[in-house]
């Protein structure tokens, strides 16, 4: 049986090769060919973005999907949109509760470890927008599902938007655990599933979102904080699979 590392290695490259979804493809290498003024010298990953982190992680954080001139870009999840983007804000909040070994994340190269955490995505191709079809959201769980077994520690599921949350019940559904009726989405509910994976509900770290002030630092941080508590009363790292 192949470890996580080997198992997630080769989901990578599965994850890097896909095409399924037309639109999203031709979307990506779409953006990575016009590019943005910022970054017109740069060549863009204009491919599907695999996940990011520690193999024996507790923690899994499920992000919506690549940003156009973020991750899409960088080839790497939640990196490079910017000291005011999605990536650098759920970052900080990592970082301040030890997931993450800096308060910044801006390119694959930029030194960032994960511990204990691993991050992901609902769909791993930008989509116009932000918002992909719920046929390629569909299209796409099959890799989350996939990343999912191959990372057995993970006790605490953090759902950044519905999209997440709804796929993250899906995912939880997928090991038998049916939650019925399953709880609304409401920012920092924090709920505990029959297959013993705790789920936590916090909105998307977006421009949309924090520029507004409908997320704040201090939100998402107590969203880690709930994360970081839940991980250290529970097994060790890469302790037991819970299926
Ligand atoms: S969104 Fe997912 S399923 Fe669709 S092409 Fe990208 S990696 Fe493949």
């Amino acid at each position: 049986m192949p470890s996580s590392s080997d198992a997630l290695a080769l989901l990578c490259e599965r994850v890097i090769m896909c095409n399924r979804c037309q639109r999203l493809r031709e979307y990506c290498v779409r953006v990575g060919e016009v590019k943005k003024a910022a970054y017109s010298e740069e060549s863009y990953w204009a491919r599907p973005v695999p996940g990011f982190g520690d193999p024996h992680a507790r923690l899994l954080v499920i992000g919506l999907a690549p940003a156009a001139h973020g991750a899409n870009r960088t080839g790497r999840v939640f990196t490079g949109d910017g000291p005011s983007g999605s990536s650098a804000f759920l970052m900080r909040a990592m970082h301040a509760h030890g997931f993450a070994s800096q308060p910044t994340s801006e390119g694959k190269n930029d030194g960032l470890t994960l511990t204990d955490a691993y991050i992901t995505m609902a769909v791993r191709c930008a989509p116009p927008e932000n918002k992909p079809t719920p046929a390629e959201i569909a299209c796409c769980h099959e890799h989350l599902v996939s990343e999912f077994a191959a990372l057995p520690s993970v006790e605490v599921i953090v759902c950044l938007g519905k999209v997440a949350y709804d796929v993250a019940w899906r995912l939880i559904g997928s090991r038998g655990v049916r939650v019925s009726p399953r709880p609304v989405f409401e920012h920092g509910a924090i709920h505990q599933t029959p297959g013993s994976w705790t789920v936590i509900a916090s909105y998307h770290p977006s421009r949309q979102n924090t520029n507004t002030g409908r997320l704040t630092p201090a939100m998402l941080s107590d969203v880690f904080r709930k994360a970081q508590t839940i991980c250290q009363t529970a097994s060790p790292p890469g302790g037991a699979c819970k299926a």
